[in-house]
Formats: C-alpha cells, structure tokens, sequence
C-alpha cells in the first residue's frame, strides 16, 4: 500500500492504472478510521481493481464552533487499518495541497435538500463537503465512490450533485455500522465520557422502538414525540428527530418508506443516527 500526499504524487500513481482501464473505486474519509470506514473499504475492494482511500479533515465543512482544530488526526493507525483491508493508495494531503494559497471563488451549494436536518444546524456545512468531494472526485477520477448510509443526508447531497453536474461516476451508498450495543460507529464516539459512551446507544433503541411503533400503526407526529421525550430523560439534548421520505422529502404519515433521523447531543458530543422503515400497505 502506497500513501501520497501530493495531487501530482497521486496522479503519477494512478496513471498506470487508468491507462490499464482498471477500475478504480475512491473512499473519502477523515480518518480516525473504525469499522464503518473499513466496511465502506471492504465494499470498494469487491467492485474494484484499485482502491483509493483519502484521508483529509476539510477545514471548509466545519463551523466556527465546531471541532476541526480537535478533530482525532491517527494517520499511521489509519495506514495500518488500510494496509489489513487491501486499500492500494491511501492519499492524505495537507489543506495547502488541496486549497492552494489563492483564494477560493468557486462554490457547490445543493439547494432544498440541504436546507433541512443538519443543512439547518450546521449552515455552509454541506456546501464544504460538496466542494472537496468534488476536488476529490476530480483529483482520483475514480469509477465508483463509497459513502455510508450514516451520513443519510450527505450521501443524498453528492447523489444530486453528481447527477446535476454529470460527474462520470457511480456513487456507492453503504450501510451503516454498527457497535455491538447498537451506537452507530463514529470518529467522534472517541469524545464520549465513559457515562455518555453507556448512554449513547439509547439513540438506536428509540429508532428501533419508533419503527415498532409505526408498524404497529401508531401515527408518525405521535412517534416522533415520543422518540424526542424517550432521548431527552436519556440525558440527550435533542438537536431534531424528524421523518423523511427516502427522497428527503417532508412526510406526514407513515404511508410509503420512510427514514428516521435522529441529532443529539451528549455532553458536548453531536451524535447523528438514522434508521429506514419500509412501508407495505396492509
Ligand atoms: P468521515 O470520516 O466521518 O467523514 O466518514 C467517511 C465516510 O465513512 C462517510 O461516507 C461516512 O458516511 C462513512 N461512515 C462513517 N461512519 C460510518 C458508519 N458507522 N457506518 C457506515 N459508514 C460510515
């Protein structure tokens, strides 16, 4: 397994490859990899001949308040990780590399859907992940891109900008991962006291409690108010507890398959959940 840190560095790697036609499938992370991650890289190695992992804490996605300074930085642990899971080409470079000194004057802004879930919490949030998902897009060229089904609402927003803007490649949605207690897996899981780490996977069990709850015909506004008060007496803080179609749409009963979305606090910790119901008429 190779790690580049320059674009050059990784365009000369991957040049024999294109010239081969191999297919290439690219993983964008931030590092601090876990078993979500490597899932997604799992996935990559069976569709794909080559496989790029990048590890990059994009300055532009976070808020002012938010934790890019303390984000967990764990590059050689990541490059063994990847090494076990049969990454090729890790590319990993600094925020010089991928912004240059000239200013940037070019935005990706997605509209509608970002304007809902965490677009409300975490404005210009979705408009950074555009942005370096698509420098990196255009960076790999790769055939296929992974992204996990626990960040539901960003991986809607790369599926519509690369729809809108024809990038030539195929987005890949994974499922999400899971600890044993049911906490979806998560860099940021690492903030968690040991108090809040036993109390997190409560956001699982309300999501699997209001998918109970639906299928036995309870009204969804009912559902979601009794998600919010079962996560609050947890000792979360609730940022939103809302439903969606698969689309992100706005749904008001449970008649066609929905998602569950779930954002909390713990302490100082944002955790984010999601849980998809099917819907079949009865
Ligand atoms: P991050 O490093 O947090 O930016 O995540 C990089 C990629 O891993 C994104 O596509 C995430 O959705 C995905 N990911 C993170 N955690 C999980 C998880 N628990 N299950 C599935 N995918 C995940």
């Amino acid at each position: 397994m190779k790690t580049e840190t320059t674009i050059q560095g990784l365009a000369a790697s991957l040049n024999p490859a294109r010239a081969a036609r191999k297919i290439i499938g690219f993983v964008p992370t931030m590092g601090n990899l876990h078993e979500g991650h490597l899932n997604l890289v799992r996935e990559a190695r069976k569709l794909c001949d080559i496989v790029v992992v990048s590890i990059f804490v994009n300055p532009i996605q976070f808020g002012p308040n938010e934790d890019f300074d303390n984000y967990p930085r764990t590059l050689e642990q990541d490059q063994r990780l990847l090494a076990d899971v049969g990454c090729d080409i890790v590319f990993a470079p600094t925020v010089e590399q991928m912004y240059g000194s000239k200013p940037r004057l070019t935005n990706i802004s997605v509209s509608d859907i970002t304007n809902d879930l965490c677009g409300l919490q975490r404005p210009g949030h979705f408009d950074g992940v555009a942005v370096v998902v698509t420098k990196l897009f255009n960076i790999v060229q790769p055939n296929y891109a992974f992204f996990g089904q626990k960040d539901y609402q960003q991986l809607a927003v790369i599926r519509q900008f690369v729809r809108d803007l024809n990038i030539p490649l195929e987005v890949i949605g994974v499922p999400i991962t899971r600890a044993e207690d049911g906490l979806a897996l998560s860099s940021r899981n690492g903030y968690l006291s040991a108090e809040n780490r036993a109390a997190a996977p409560a956001i699982y069990k309300t999501l699997k409690a209001a998918e109970q709850a639906l299928l036995s015909g309870d009204a969804l506004p009912k559902v979601l108010e009794d998600m919010k008060s079962a996560l609050t007496g947890a000792g979360f803080v609730v940022d939103y507890v809302e439903a969606r179609t698969t689309e992100l749409q706005k749904i008001e009963q449970f008649n066609e398959d929905l998602v569950l979305f779930v954002a909390a606090k713990l302490g100082a910790t944002r955790l984010i959940d999601n849980l998809q119901v099917k819907y079949t008429a009865s």
